[in-house]
């Protein structure tokens, strides 16, 4: 099987020139070669036919042994010299130093139909950024970062994808909760792509060695292959750069507050310099609207990731981009701008997101109003994200209050507990709601439509996942391609699917993998 491979990463940026695979710091590089590891017994479980079709590979092809062996890094792509990047990071607030893919080894750049996707397998062994890790991915974090990462492609939210889904045949030690109980695991391996998997961290970790040589020579790769449009080699163009991983960070994080997607784990070696979501971890998706969540355990006790603060956190971490940029441009000025550009563009972008998902297309003054008093109702009682705003989308002009509380009612986890306190704020609400929609003029039909197009009928909820991790780790990998179709619909009524639009189930309220999840993977 000949695969066309061109480099760009390899072939215009600096190499380390140590070519063992130890452990160790890498100075003045932005990659090292690495060897994916053999594994013991390769077995693919999915693949997205999408993907390999956008990476031009045909029907026949992803049925070969030699495709199986080249996405769990058994085989190597001819002429190919697969590598690691050097990258660091701030984690939870404070810097890290070295990171770099420790277990995700990049094969290559593959260009297809004039475009250029980066394949990339995670848990493929180690690499000299393993640190004191094997290098290895688990089946269940395998799987939920290959569901998602093509689901948010579906829901239009930025992110990396993901071509296959495999077994490697080999076990793996996790301590799941870190706990003191390692057990042993299915070890899997996901391929990914991504036009680049470069993050905050590739151009941190340059500054914070003081080696602006090579971070401009990086700075200079990634404006000439992701941002053509800017000025190459000038201090403009690297502050128009800047401008825009700004502006596509708050337009991924808006997107995430949209449809109610918390990543966990926003560290800056987590933050794409394209604007991506990347590195599915201990992600989860809200089910009762509840902003100070997330499912992240490991970030428990001061909840820095929770969904509430996830625009804050993408300020902060554009900061830290900021500061390692600055050195090519020494003048905060212009980068003060920006970040307070993000902070104005977050609050319209936010109030602008909202109003679509209840459905008003005039301006009214009151509407922010209108907006944070649905937020604080939303929280009376536990009330499930995704059916209260897909079922609000159902209401008419001209309905009458109780009829419209009827309508979202299935949203309420305990419709018992709505005591007529609860319900009189229901109530006022939805009078003031109904109210304000005697001010559009687009039928009910239209704005449900529009409504419908922005409130995903179908996520993968946190329990879902869990479905299939558990399927799978018995060898039934039918839930893995029933979500995988359900959700590249996620806006679509889809009959045949009706069960997955459910509140959560009571057993995965406090079930480690559904609303418990832990940076082991
Ligand atoms: P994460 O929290 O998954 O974003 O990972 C943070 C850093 O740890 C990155 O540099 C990863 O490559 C590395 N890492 C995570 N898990 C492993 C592993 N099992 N083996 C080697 N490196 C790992
Ligand atoms: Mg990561």
């Amino acid at each position: 099987m000949k695969i066309d491979l061109q480099d760009t990463f390899t072939s215009e940026l600096p190499a380390d020139p140590n070519l063992e695979n130890t452990r160790r710091q890498v100075a003045e590089a932005c990659f090292s070669y690495a060897t994916p590891k053999k594994t013991t017994k390769p077995e693919l479980i999915h693949i997205s036919n999408e993907m390999a079709e956008h990476l031009g590979f045909d029907a026949t092809t992803i049925k070969t042994q030699e495709f199986l062996n080249i996405v769990t890094g058994n085989a190597i792509i001819e002429d190919s010299k697969p590598y690691a990047m050097c990258y660091g990071g701030h984690q939870f607030g404070n810097w890290a130093g070295q990171l770099g893919d420790g277990r995700a080894i990049n094969l290559g750049e593959i260009v297809h139909n004039n475009k250029r996707w980066a394949l990339q397998l995670k848990g493929a062994g180690e690499t000299p950024y393993s640190r004191t890790a094997d290098g290895l991915a688990v089946l269940r974090s395998s799987i939920r970062e290959y569901l998602l990462s093509e689901a948010m492609q579906h829901l239009g939210i930025p992110t990396t994808r993901a071509l296959s889904l495999s077994l490697s045949g080999d076990k793996v030690l996790r301590d799941v909760l870190y706990n003191g109980n390692p057990e042993y695991e299915k070890g899997a391996i996901v391929a990914r792509v991504a036009p680049s998997f470069l993050r905050f961290g590739n151009f941190e970790i340059f500054s914070s060695r003081q080696d602006y040589k090579t971070l401009e020579t990086l700075v200079n790769y990634t404006i000439k292959h992701f941002y053509p449009h800017l000025e190459q080699n000038s201090k403009d163009g690297y502050i128009q750069f800047f401008k825009e991983v700004s502006e596509r960070t708050l337009k991924m994080i808006i997107e995430w507050q949209r449809v109610g997607f918390v990543h966990g784990v926003m560290n800056t070696d987590n933050m794409s310099i394209l604007g991506l979501t990347i590195d599915y971890g201990p992600y989860g998706w809200l089910e009762g609207y509840e902003p100070s969540w997330t499912p992240n355990t490991t970030d428990r006790q001061h909840k820095r990731y929770r969904f509430e603060n996830q625009p804050n956190i993408g300020l902060w971490n554009l900061y830290q981009l900021a500061n390692a940029l600055y050195p090519l441009i020494e003048d905060a000025e212009p980068f003060e701008e920006i970040l307070e550009d993000y902070k104005i563009n977050y609050a319209t972008g936010y109030l602008k997101m909202m109003r679509n998902k209840i459905g008003l297309i005039s301006l009214d003054d009151n509407d922010p109003e209108l907006l944070s008093s649905l937020e604080e109702a939303l929280q009376l009682t536990e009330t499930d994200m995704t059916i209260f705003f897909r079922n609000l989308g159902s209401i008419h002009k001209e309905d009458s209050i109780s009829t419209a509380i009827e309508k979202i009612h299935d949203a309420f986890y305990t419709p018992e507990d709505l005591k007529e306190d609860i319900l009189e704020k229901w109530q006022a609400w939805f009078a003031t709601y109904l109210q304000r929609l005697q001010q559009e003029i687009i039928s009910d039909l239209e704005r449900k439509t529009k409504m419908n197009a922005v409130n995903p009928k179908y996520v993968l909820r946190n329990y879902m996942a869990q479905l299939a991790i558990d399927k799978a780790n018995e060898k039934d990998y039918s839930l893995i391609d029933t979500f995988y179709q359900l959700l590249k619909s996620p806006y679509d009524e889809q009959t045949n699917y009706e069960e997955w639009f459910a509140k959560r189930p009571d057993w995965a309220r406090n079930k480690v993998g559904c609303s418990m999840l832990s940076c082991s993977s």
